[in-house]
């Protein structure tokens, strides 16, 4: 954040001083009673809001893994996009005398370090890889949409805050993949609901345009792409005075993971493709900065994810935001 959010960090104190959230380490974070409750019923809103836009072109909820194959980001041309957040799951070493060391030692935990074996998975820093490499080499007879949630990993250093950015944090997508009018509708349809819920949720919202911090030299040219074709957007909301968080981005990737991913449309070119992410966490906390961290101040949150034109109406003025792709 770049400017002071009080509403927000408010908020997360008193949480703390209640005991409902607490941070065994920097950017992972628990939660239990009110704030816990209101997180559960966020996420079935966004889960609802998602459904919704992969209903209306026959699509469904899957259940996907909690890591994903290290080739699937290549495939993805992740390491050069973002290097820079991504962290891997490794097993300790299956040599027993490695085990050894560790079982024996008086500071296992620092044992363990040292005897890991190579990482074979990834954490997946998006839920909606998980979509590409299940649908790779496919050819799809119409659109196909998919929602998804899982718990995403992006290291960010010393940047973690509670809630606002989790090294861990909970994203739910919907992922459409098909022909350009059909994505961009859905793209479109994304972008009105999320506007609806943050209205029905009593939160002020605003679409803007955004870029992705791609890491590498190479990757900069699609961040280029991005701002001059306006593939990116994320909803910001406000976490009081003037900082504000995005707590959703719509992401047109045009061809590049059909083409990426090998998924093709029945003439046999690159499906197009757009996701619309949603991060849990940070819903949660932009209701805490509207509304205040006690329950008894929380509005009703079930229902809420219908379009309204009010909504899109009451898009605001550019803020500093803190965005998370
Ligand atoms: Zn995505």
């Amino acid at each position: 954040m770049s400017r002071s959010a009080d509403g927000a960090a408010r908020a997360v104190a008193a949480l703390r001083a209640r005991g409902e959230l607490w941070e065994p380490a920097p950017g992972l974070v628990g939660l239990r009673g009110d704030a816990l409750a209101l997180r559960n019923a966020i996420e079935r809103e966004l889960a609802a809001l998602a459904a919704a836009c992969v209903h209306e072109l026959g699509g469904d909820e899957w259940l996907v893994p909690p890591a994903l194959p290290l080739a699937t980001l290549e495939r993805a041309g992740y390491f050069a996009s973002f290097p820079h957040w991504l962290t891997l799951a490794s097993h300790l070493s299956d040599d027993p005398a490695a085990l050894e060391r560790v079982a024996s030692s008086a500071r296992p935990a620092d044992a363990a370090r040292s005897a890991l074996a190579p990482a074979g998975a990834a954490l997946p820093p998006a839920a909606c890889y998980h979509v590409y490499a299940a649908l790779a080499d496919a050819t799809l007879d119409g659109p196909r949409a998919v929602t998804v949630q899982c718990t995403c990993w992006r290291h960010e250093g010393e940047r973690h805050r509670a809630l606002e950015r989790g090294w861990a944090f909970t994203m739910r997508e919907a992922v459409c993949l098909g022909d350009d009018d059909a994505v961009g509708r859905f793209a479109e349809r994304g972008t009105e609901r999320a506007l609806a819920l943050a209205g029905t949720l009593g939160i002020g919202a605003r679409f803007a345009l955004a870029v992705d911090p791609f890491f590498a030299p190479t990757a900069r040219g699609r961040a280029l792409l991005q701002r001059v074709k306006a593939l990116k957007h994320e909803l910001l909301l406000p976490l009081g005075d003037d900082a504000e968080v995005a707590a959703a981005s719509v992401n047109v990737h045009e061809r590049f993971f059909g083409e990426s991913f090998g998924i093709l449309l029945e003439d046999g070119t690159p499906a197009s493709g757009a996701c619309v992410a949603f991060g849990v966490e940070r819903w949660l906390l932009a209701f805490l900065a509207a509304h205040g961290p006690d329950a008894r101040d929380w509005p009703s949150v079930e229902g809420g994810s219908r379009p309204s034109a009010k909504a899109v109406a009451e898009s605001r003025e550019p803020r500093a935001a803190s965005r998370r792709s």
